[in-house]
């Protein structure tokens, strides 16, 4: 049984921590918000009165926040309270520039630090199905594994400090693009004449092949499982999509990449969200193009 400090428990937080108190470890949270506090108790997590109060103690630190600002703010309250050696281990999804500063605030108090965003939405929170993509030493990453076993089933160790964070934002802005170039062709094969299921049948089993096709169709019908079937309820919501978009912009700014479409798509969630349905599943983007949206 390790000991865990656990702060951030909205809709990812709440569960991870869940599945840490089901794996055997002594779990102890805090949050902001007074109903998530209620239930993670319920959950089985101790409630802390102040972030400080949760770590004292703990080997273990994880967050799950909503930014690099609310990290660093957290890291700020904590850090006066953890022992040397205690292992923070940053799960939100952030930019690889405020990740690096939280491995040297913790370093400088003598703690040790990974980065390990998350794929695998609230549905792989709660399942415990998750993917985590870690940066920071060898050392670190062996001792976090079995931790992260618990809350997911794919723990991969990317380089690094900064490495998981980069690695998520690459993959996510190729889910953004792919949605969109998926969601493209079936507008453009409905003017064209020809059936969502023809397109699905040749493209799942040929060279346009991609998860936004095959486990994620933006039209209802060929995955039944998929958001398109719901209405486009989410899922995965379009004001996150353009989170993660927005976060390979500045990353690609940063680092001099040039990632065009990755832009271009940015620019089509940014339009998506500022006509109020940031809310709905990031497939539904189609049904913006299907209005005439360009980037
Ligand atoms: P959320 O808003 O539901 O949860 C964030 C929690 O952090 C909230 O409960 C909030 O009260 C708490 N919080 C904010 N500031 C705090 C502070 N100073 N001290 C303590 N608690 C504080 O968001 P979420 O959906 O759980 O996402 C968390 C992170 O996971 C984000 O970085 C997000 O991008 C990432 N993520 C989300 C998903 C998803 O599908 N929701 C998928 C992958 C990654």
């Amino acid at each position: 049984m390790t000991q865990i400090a656990f702060i951030g428990l909205g809709n990812m937080g709440g569960p991870m921590a869940a599945n840490l108190v089901k794996a055997g470890h002594s779990v102890t949270g805090f949050d902001l918000v007074p109903a998530v506090l209620e239930d993670a108790k319920a959950a089985g997590v101790a409630i802390a009165a102040t972030p400080g109060d949760a770590v004292g103690g703990a080997d273990i630190v994880i967050t799950m926040l909503p930014s690099g600002k609310h990290v660093l703010s957290v890291y700020e309250a904590i850090l006066p309270a953890v022992v040397p050696g205690t292992l923070l281990i940053d799960s939100s999804t952030i930019d690889v520039d405020s990740a690096r500063k939280a491995h040297a605030l913790a370093a400088d108090k003598g703690a040790v630090a990974l980065d390990a965003p998350v794929s695998g939405g609230v549905g792989g929170a709660a399942a415990g199905t998750l993917t985590f993509m870690v940066g920071g030493s060898a050392a670190a990453f062996a001792r976090a594994e079995p931790i992260l076993a618990a809350m997911g089933k794919k723990i991969v160790h990317c380089g690094d400090a900064g490495a998981g964070q980069a690695a998520k934002i690459c993959n996510n802005m190729i889910l953004g693009i792919s949605m969109i170039a998926v969601s493209e062709a079936f507008v453009l094969a409905e003017k064209l004449g020809l059936s969502h299921q023809a397109l699905f049948d040749v493209a799942s089993t040929s060279s346009g092949q991609c998860w936004s096709l095959t486990t994620y169709c933006p039209v209802p019908g060929p995955v039944p499982t998929s958001p398109a079937n719901r209405d486009y309820q989410p899922g995965f919501a379009a004001a996150l999509m353009l989170k993660d978009l927005a976060l390979s912009q500045d990353a690609a700014a940063s680092a001099g990449a040039a990632t065009p479409l990755g832009a271009a798509a940015t620019k089509l969630y940014e339009a998506m969200v500022a006509a109020e349905q940031g809310g709905v599943d990031f497939s539904g983007i189609i049904n913006r193009l299907r209005a005439g949206a360009t980037a």
